[in-house]
């Protein structure tokens, strides 16, 4: 018991106390900022490997971004990412950041169905579906849970069965192999069901997109509720974006 109590004092509190202010360390990029420079917009266009850059106006949509910073080196005074990892979104469109733009990403409480205000304001479980995942957003997402993010104490965890879930969190380009497994977990969670698209794979296709093993018509016929940016994504975007989705902060 004494030496218990000794390596409590020792270590101090563990979790991060505010994951809505906290620096993040090292190489992360987060939103980006793309200013009014002229630059040679075709080979910035055409530099990108997802066709994320887009022209008229200058624009990088974050759905589609894989983070790789390539535009950034090649074009340091024009797009420049900041450690900003509030990025997550209620609707598609705000993915997409144009030049001149330097304004945070937020998710408004009327973009947000009611029930789920209601039912999950203070409780969400979730099912995660690696559907064609390439482990980097799962492991990730798995982090949210650790003692250094503890997600947990926001009420928000991830559970074993869809049948005790409120929601799923998709990961992966969505391959042919995993649309019947998805379809099958979306089926077994109970009404009112949350979607989230957690990942540049799951949002777009990501470097996939376009594939003929994918089979994303599961996006067809169901809403999402938000669309989690980054790849893969961070712990930080992860659960302030799903904060912000269940309650008003
Ligand atoms: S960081 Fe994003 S926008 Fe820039 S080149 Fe890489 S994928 Fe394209």
């Amino acid at each position: 018991m004494i030496s218990d109590i000794k390596i409590l004092i020792h270590q101090g509190k563990q979790s991060i106390p505010d994951i809505t202010t906290v620096d993040v360390p090292g190489l992360f990029r987060g939103r980006p900022i793309i200013s009014n420079e002229q630059t040679d917009t075709k080979q910035l266009v055409e530099l990108c490997p997802t066709g994320a850059i887009s022209p008229d106006p200058l624009s990088i949509d974050l759905g589609r971004c894989v983070f790789c910073g390539e535009c950034q080196f090649a074009f340091p005074s024009r797009i420049r990412f900041t450690k900003d990892y509030k990025m997550a979104s209620a609707s598609r469109e705000k993915l997409v950041i144009q030049e001149g733009r330097d304004e945070p990403i937020i998710i408004r409480p009327e973009q947000v169905r009611k029930e789920i205000r209601k039912y999950f304001g203070r409780s969400l479980k979730l099912r995660q579906v690696s559907a064609g995942g390439d482990n980097s957003c799962e492991w990730e997402l798995n982090a949210a849970g650790n003692v250094n993010f503890d997600m947990g104490r926001f009420g928000i965890e991830f559970v074993a069965s869809p049948r005790h879930a409120d929601g799923i969190v998709i990961t992966g380009p969505i391959t042919r192999n995993m649309s019947e497994p998805l379809q099958i977990c979306y089926d077994a969670v109970p009404q009112p069901k949350v979607v989230i698209l957690a990942g540049t794979d799951a949002i777009s296709g990501g470097i996939f997109a376009g594939s003929a093993a994918l089979d994303r018509s599961f996006l067809d016929r169901y809403p999402v509720d938000i669309y989690v940016p980054g790849n893969p994504v961070h712990p930080l975007t992860f659960i302030n974006g799903v904060l912000d989705l269940i309650r008003t902060r």
